[in-house]
């Protein structure tokens, strides 16, 4: 745990009381600050007082005697509209913060060197966390990884000389960290989402550019226009600004040429890896993880060969793209996690013969925005609430059934792939929905799969995420 000493003998209120904002309280109450919790939910408010965290209502508090209001990244602080939390402390004067400031100001007082890779990005923020997070682990470094992904940030050691932190950040803990400085800021890509919190397109963009205008370096992936645009304003202000591409040869930056990782210096090529033959970083969208977590690493000071043997050695993260077994020339793939059109087309777009398991609970739009992946498709196995609409939209352009269970598509998605002819063939889940008509959440659906073909005769696990 990293106890929160800037606040030692402060009065700090807290707001939102689940897994991070208990640690929260503790790092708080560790570095010796006086706090008072709470949330509009009852249970967790004793499950806090249980743990031994001063809880009250903040509606009667004494706002003038905080130092700080520490609030919880799912609590709404501007759209649709700030929460009463947040209305009480700004009308008091008193700061809104997060657990990521904190941590923030800890490695200032602590250990200001200590090399620090935040990520933040639209979509492949947790892969490339976690592949920056292996690349260092695996050349030695001494590393600590968290923040929206695994553990909540205030959980990790405390900061120290040589010890890396790499921090995956939602644009939420952007907007409550006004102080971040990393030491290497990854903004990966920028297209709508969660527009509901952020209100516009141009506000979303603003609290992303925040965390790589605070770098030390700011690694930008300028295959979108609201990423090029933070990339030459940042620039233009004298900043330190590598951009990356995964399709575009770039003047200066690193940008992927097939599955080679180049680097370019005004104008002139080198490689600088290659992701030939790693089957956790398939995919255009990869390579932009990939190009981005060798930037930092780089940055940090490792050299090209420790790169290249932990990119060799990514185990790839569960659900996403994940290979969970092989038959011969059938590879089964898991992308449960893909529950929209948009988060499945990176899976449709990386292989070439797929036997596509699809449905669940539809989304809005359905699956129209995939049909230019349609030629890919050898056969769709459909499932669940969405198989009705789902083949009305494939028609006459791609053979399908309608296989209601997941353990029913898998089966006979395995029996057609066997008998396919034209080299590997994929049998993917990439629902393209989300799975609460048949199961609890994405994991258990991505789990039930990984079962369901390793269940086949004959199949052969293949590594795997740690
Ligand atoms: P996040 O943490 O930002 O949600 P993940 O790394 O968990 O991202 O990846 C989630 C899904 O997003 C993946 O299954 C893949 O479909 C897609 N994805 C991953 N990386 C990228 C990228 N760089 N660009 C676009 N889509 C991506």
């Amino acid at each position: 745990m990293i106890p929160a000493s800037s606040f030692s003998g402060k009065r700090v209120s807290l707001f939102g009381l689940g897994g991070s904002g208990i640690a929260t309280a503790h790092a708080l109450i560790a570095g010796g600050a006086d706090i008072l919790a709470w949330d509009d939910n009852p249970d967790s408010v004793a499950k806090a007082s249980a743990a031994g965290i001063a809880t009250g209502d903040l509606r009667g508090a004494d706002w003038s005697r905080f130092s700080a209001f520490v609030l919880s990244p799912g609590v709404p602080l501007t759209h649709p509209k700030p929460h009463w939390t947040v209305e009480l402390a700004r009308g008091a004067g008193v700061e809104v913060i997060g657990d990521i400031e904190l941590f923030c100001r800890e490695r200032v007082l602590r250990a200001p060197a200590a090399p620090f890779v935040a990520i933040t990005g639209t979509n492949g923020k947790s892969t490339t966390t976690a592949l920056t997070a292996h690349i260092l682990k695996s050349a030695g470094r001494d590393t600590q990884m968290g923040g929206n992904i695994g553990r909540a940030i205030m959980t990790l050691d405390p900061p120290a000389e040589g010890r890396h932190y790499v921090v995956e950040c939602s644009s939420y803990q952007i907007d409550l960290a006004p102080s971040i400085n990393p030491t290497a800021g990854i903004l990966l890509n920028l297209t709508p989402d969660h527009l509901d919190r952020h209100g516009t397109m141009a506000h979303y963009a603003s609290i992303k550019e925040r965390l790589v205008a605070g770098s030390e370096t700011a690694i930008v992936g300028v295959d979108d226009s609201w990423c090029a645009q933070i990339a030459d304003r940042l620039e233009r202000a004298g900043r330190e600004v590598i951009r990356i591409s995964k399709r575009l040869p770039l003047t200066d930056g690193y940008f992927a040429d097939g599955s080679n990782l180049m680097e370019a210096v005004h104008g002139r090529y080198s490689r600088v890896a290659f992701l030939e033959g790693i089957g956790s970083l398939r995919g255009q969208h990869n390579a932009q993880n990939a190009l981005a977590a060798v930037a930092a690493c780089l940055k940090v000071g490792l050299d090209l060969g420790e790169i290249q043997a932990g990119l060799e050695s990514f185990p790839g993260l569960a659900h996403r793209m994940e290979q969970v077994g092989r038959k011969d020339h059938v590879l089964f793939i898991n992308d449960s996690k893909a529950t929209n059109a948009d988060a499945a087309a990176p899976a449709l777009s990386s292989f070439s013969r797929i036997y596509w398991i699809a449905g669940g609970l539809p989304k809005e739009g359905g699956i129209e925005p995939l049909r230019g992946f349609f030629p890919r498709i050898a056969k769709a196995y459909l499932i669940g609430e969405a198989a009705p609409a789902f083949s009305a939209t494939l028609g006459e352009a791609v053979p399908y059934e309608i296989s209601g269970t997941l353990a029913a598509a898998v089966e006979h998605a395995a029996h057609d792939a066997a008998l396919d002819d034209g080299g590997e063939a994929v049998v993917l889940l990439s629902p393209a929905c989300a799975s609460f008509d048949q199961f609890k959440n994405f994991e258990v659906r991505g789990e039930a799969f990984r079962q369901a073909a390793s269940a086949i005769d004959g199949v052969k696990p293949i590594g795997g995420p740690r």
